[in-house]
């Protein structure tokens, strides 16, 4: 599903978060939004999921206006960087919290959920965990429930804000090439939030490099990496040579 931003601005009192932004994201892409801190990522990727809303602009999905319409009618999956998992609820109650939040008139039953957690559970490799409470299981797996939950509602488009932020190296890069091969198999479109540039140079089909609410840059990785448009950008490339 392709996602059209036209002119979104957004304040928070006298400060600008985001200034104008234009983008257009190809249906299928795994896009990232690389920037320094305030820069306005998490703003913008809220913006696209229905969380809040802009000053002016508009948000398109396939051609469709959904400026207006609430996250609940926006049918995208978020993954944020502190899981957001429920403490006392099982891993497969966590994931069916997605199912369940689903309009009433098509909630699906409670046979029909149980299937549907398993499936997902399969999915990000969790098959045999779902009896198990969030402290009960690594970082990775945690940030595994909390795709599983984003994945239940059947989203075309997945935000992810800095999904990998609290992870150990190691684990992030398994999970970071695991994800980019389920979005290739789901046929999904992902706007992924971060500011680790080799992440964002690994994962990306393009790069988007913002910062002070506006985008300095939008190139394929190895572009970005050759032709830096952006201070933040060229003291990495500097620093890895
Ligand atoms: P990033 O994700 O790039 O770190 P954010 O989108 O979180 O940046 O924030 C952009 C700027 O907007 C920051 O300066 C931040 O402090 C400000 N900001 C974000 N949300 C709010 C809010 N709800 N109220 C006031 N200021 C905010």
């Amino acid at each position: 599903m392709g996602i059209t931003l036209s002119g979104i601005s957004k304040k928070f009192d006298a400060f600008t978060a985001l200034g104008n932004i234009d983008l257009e994201v190809r249906p299928g892409e795994f896009l990232a939004l690389l920037g320094p801190s305030g820069s306005g990522k998490t703003t913008l990727l809220r913006i696209i999921a229905g969380l809040e809303f802009a000053d002016s602009g508009t948000v398109a999905f396939d051609g469709q206006d959904v400026s207006h319409l609430p996250v609940a009618d926006r049918q995208v999956g978020f993954v944020f960087q502190q899981y957001a998992l429920f403490k006392h609820m099982t891993v497969a109650d966590n994931v069916a919290f997605g199912l369940n939040v689903k309009k009433r008139r098509d909630r699906p039953s409670r046979q029909e959920i149980q299937a549907r957690v398993a499936e997902l559970l399969d999915l990000v490799q969790l098959g045999a965990l779902g009896g198990r409470y969030p402290a009960q299981l690594s970082g990775g797996q945690r940030q595994r429930v909390a795709l599983a939950r984003a994945l239940a509602v059947g989203p075309r488009i997945l935000l992810l804000d800095e999904p990998f932020g609290a992870l150990d190296a190691k684990v992030r890069k398994d999970l970071r090439r695991w994800l980019r091969e389920l979005h290739d198999r789901m046929g999904l479109t992902s706007i992924f939030v971060t500011h680790d540039q080799e992440e964002a140079l690994e994962l990306a089909d393009r790069v988007v490099v913002m910062d002070h609410g506006r985008i300095e840059q939008i190139a394929e990785p190895h572009d970005v990496y050759a032709q830096p448009a952006s201070a933040f950008v060229y003291d990495f490339v500097g620093e890895s040579n």
